[in-house]
């Protein structure tokens, strides 16, 4: 437990009804008694709540405020805590915050209350890294993703593999005592099996991660194609609201725009681009620059074409070169206007055909796109189970040296003798117990909670 205590706003800068100033530490209570009149707090039971008035620094009433007080151990950070609400005014809950620091209280460090809560036992590393992530969440997946990360399921799987693996180990290292004795304590089946299924099990995370990136990052998704062919009256069909600029003077928009939309929990940004014209003018040219560039900082390409038009031969070696450039990028073709054209399906081979400007009035004619965008975005993997997502790049880069580690072991078992199976073993478990913090540096700890806000 440490020995000061520590306040913060918990709340956003700026003007609001409403204010919450934190206070955690052995003399919480304290410090917040000799500024509040409303009650005393010295005697207050833990889970109570109290109005009154707050004193400044030089004993004059600075607001009406609300109490609440928590004794340790039952409080998010496993000290006493006390949160004062105070009408959310810049200038009273500065005032508030001074008075606090006046009575003794240290102001805190960015994600000093979690890291309390972590160091008291309250919550795993990976649940301290949750709640950045649930204040961070922008979409209902990542959402739900981070709070099945905060209420500790994902870090449980990893605890039930590690303990399994642990005991194993051990029963290797006390083989190793034995040595001379030639005993195997660990039954070389099981041990195959258990390897084989933790194996099993890292691969399904780390097979996650790539829709745990999509998750927390969203989806970027360039559309691109020719003046005209209809990509600014897809995004705001798409968005269903004007935000695009849209107009029949071809190479209109010229400068990028980009809009967000939720689809199925997943968030996509869209940028509709300057179009792909042949470079007659200088900022065509540079259009033409903004496409490829913005295409590479994305996931996916939506490649809108006129289907009465069909692909020309620019296109194809567009579309062709784009392939080769960026073999990761998803390319997904619509051929637009399709209540233009009776024949366009000769036209625009197996395209999806839309309307965009139909769908401007219909929200459900882009279904089957949406769904496209989400599968394709999703590259096959769903998500039955939200705590089952690793959404971390330092949990991926530790899962993936966990079952490299176990991949050894698993190819030494019948060869090797115990003291090598041991070390292959504990690395893996290293690395299982670094992402819940069962093991841990300062470094570590450091440069994680210093990415918090204040007041976390
Ligand atoms: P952009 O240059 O690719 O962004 O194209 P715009 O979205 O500005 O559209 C160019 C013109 O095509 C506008 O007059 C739109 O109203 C029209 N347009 C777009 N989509 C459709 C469609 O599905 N059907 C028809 N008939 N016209 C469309």
């Amino acid at each position: 437990m440490a020995n000061d205590t520590i306040a913060a706003i918990a709340t956003a800068r700026g003007v609001a009804a409403l204010a919450i100033i934190r206070i955690s530490g052995p003399n919480a209570i304290d410090i917040a008694g000799s500024c509040f009149s409303g009650a005393d707090l010295a005697k207050a039971p833990s889970h109570t709540v109290h109005v009154g008035s707050f004193e400044g620094i030089g004993g004059q009433d600075v607001d009406q405020v609300v109490v609440t007080v928590f004794r340790s151990p039952r409080s998010v950070t496993g000290e006493d805590v006390v949160e004062v609400s105070c009408h959310g005014g810049d200038f009273t809950q500065q005032e508030v915050l001074r008075s606090l620091l006046d009575h003794g209280a240290r102001l805190a460090l960015p994600g000093e209350f979690t890291q309390r809560a972590f160091f008291n036992g309250k919550i795993d590393l990976a649940q301290a890294e949750a709640v950045a992530d649930l204040i961070h969440a922008h979409s209902s997946l990542a959402q739900r993703v981070s709070l099945a990360q905060l209420h500790g399921r994902y870090s449980r799987h990893i605890e039930e593999v590690r303990a399994k693996l642990l005991e194993t180990c051990s029963l290797i290292e006390l083989e190793l005592d034995f040595s001379e004795e030639d005993v195997e304590f660990a039954d070389r089946e099981r041990l195959a099996r258990l390897l084989d299924e933790t194996s099993e099990f890292l691969q399904r995370l780390l097979g996650s991660a790539h829709l745990g990136t999509l998750i927390r990052d969203g989806v970027r998704v360039v559309i691109g194609g020719r003046p005209n062919a209809g990509k600014s009256t897809l995004l705001n069909a798409l968005l269903g609201t004007d935000r695009a600029i849209v107009s029949d003077i071809p190479g209109t928009t010229r400068d990028e725009i980009e809009a967000e939309t939720e689809i199925e929990g997943l968030r996509f940004r869209f940028v509709d681009t300057a179009g792909l014209r042949e470079a007659s003018d200088v900022i065509e040219a540079e259009g033409v620059k903004r496409t490829h560039r913005a295409i590479e900082r994305s996931q996916m390409l939506l490649y809108v074409h006129d289907v009465t038009k069909g692909l020309d031969e620019g296109e194809r070696r567009f579309l062709d070169e784009m392939a080769r450039r960026h073999p990761e990028l998803v390319v997904i073709r619509v051929g637009n206007k399709s209540d233009l054209s009776m024949n366009g399906a000769a036209r625009s081979e197996d395209d999806l055909k839309i309307s965009a400007l139909q769908a401007q009035h219909e929200p459900d004619a882009l279904s089957e796109l949406r769904d496209i965008l989400v599968e394709r975005a999703r590259g096959g993997v769903s998500e039955s189970d939200a705590s089952q997502i690793v959404t971390n790049e330092r949990h991926r880069q530790h899962l993936q040296r966990a079952a490299d580690a176990i991949r050894d072991a698993r190819a030494h078992i019948d060869s090797a003798s115990g003291d090598v199976l041991s070390i292959d073993l504990r690395q893996a478990l290293n690395e299982l117990g670094s992402i819940t913090g069962e093991v841990t540096t300062e470094d570590i700890l450091g440069e994680i909670f210093s990415r918090f806000c204040i007041g976390k």
